[in-house]
């Protein structure tokens, strides 16, 4: 459940919780069609001079970008630029007075017109925050998790549009973390329409193999992650050896690490696949060095990465 807070952001307002509401004719609760983003900000250490210490959202800029982009590629206008959501997103954490939390913009079409079509509809904006601690729980960062290759695919690339975070297409998402989770699993891992390992529900996928970082290229039926981003860049820092790339299942099964990656999930490893150990079934090393270089950037000491914090 999530917490109850104070405000929600509705079209420009700060709205009380509990009157953030929308009527049932809305487009986007029938027809799937709304863009959504999924931002964390976290409380920082800081250097020992107090540079980049408190309350910073993480990599802002490009998750708006991706709202942006997401609205281009459904033809959603929302009423409010880039830098009015990220001021919304910065002030809603003010006013619900919090040091960390998750935030999720949503651009969704309103009620009126009831076809599929519906140009007139109102677009509307909206940003929500609320606590969220480690997505799959503390002990799947510390020791990672078992997944299972999901009975469903990844969407085609012709039949959705696998760069947008668009609400409909996480019918797909629910329908594998619900299979994987009542199979006894703790994450669904699916193949695209080719049979090439895609993503998790709400994560890319990385392995290591003799020491070089894998992960599927952008051609491929995912979502282009913004951690993936991260972590992609702060391997590159570390001189590890990074290849975009089509991965097969059984190079997966044979993997020496896996994990992934996401801003909900931040970095969990990946112990078991369709119960095979991944490795020696333990947290690798290359996993633990990346996965502390990432909460160094996010919530750590660390200030090389300043461009990708705004300061609450
Ligand atoms: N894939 C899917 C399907 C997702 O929903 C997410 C979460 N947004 C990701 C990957 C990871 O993206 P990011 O790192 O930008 O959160």
């Amino acid at each position: 459940m999530v917490d109850k807070l104070k405000k929600i952001w509705v079209d420009g307002e700060m709205v009380n919780w509990d009157d953030a509401t929308v009527h049932v004719l809305t487009h986007s609760l029938h027809y799937g069609v709304a863009a959504f983003e999924g931002i964390r900000a976290y409380k920082r250490a800081g250097s020992a001079s107090g540079v980049g210490a408190g309350t910073h959202i993480f990599r802002l800029k490009e998750h708006i970008q991706r709202l942006a982009d997401s609205c281009k590629m459904t033809l959603l206008t929302p009423r409010f630029t880039k830098e009015q959501i990220e001021t919304a997103c910065v002030e809603l954490l003010r006013a619900n007075g919090m040091e960390e939390g998750y935030l999720r913009p949503l651009v969704y079409l309103g009620d009126g017109a009831m076809g599929v079509y519906a140009p007139n509809n109102p677009v509307r904006t909206t940003v929500i925050a609320w606590k969220w601690g480690a997505y799959l729980g503390d002990e799947a960062l510390a020791k990672g998790i078992r997944c299972k290759i999901s009975s469903f695919a990844r969407h085609h690339i012709n039949i959705s549009l696998a760069k947008g975070k668009i609400t409909g297409q996480y019918t797909n998402s629910v329908l594998a973390k619900r299979e994987a989770k009542l199979a006894g699993y703790d994450e669904a891992i699916m193949l695209d329409a080719q049979g090439y390992v895609s993503e998790g529900s709400g994560e890319n996928l990385f392995i290591v193999k003799k020491g070089v970082l894998m992960t599927p290229d952008l051609s491929s039926s995912i979502l282009e992650g913004i951690t993936r981003d991260t972590v992609l860049t702060l391997a590159r820092e570390l001189n590890i050896p990074v290849q975009e790339t089509r991965i097969t299942r059984d190079q997966l099964w044979l993997a020496d690490e896996a994990f992934f990656t996401g801003t909900a999930a931040e970095l969990t490893p990946i112990r078991e696949v369709d119960n095979r150990a991944i490795g020696d079934g333990v947290v690798g090393p290359i996993t633990k060095r990346l996965q502390a270089r990432f909460f160094d950037v996010v919530r750590g000491a660390d200030t090389t990465h300043a461009d990708w914090l705004t300061k609450v």
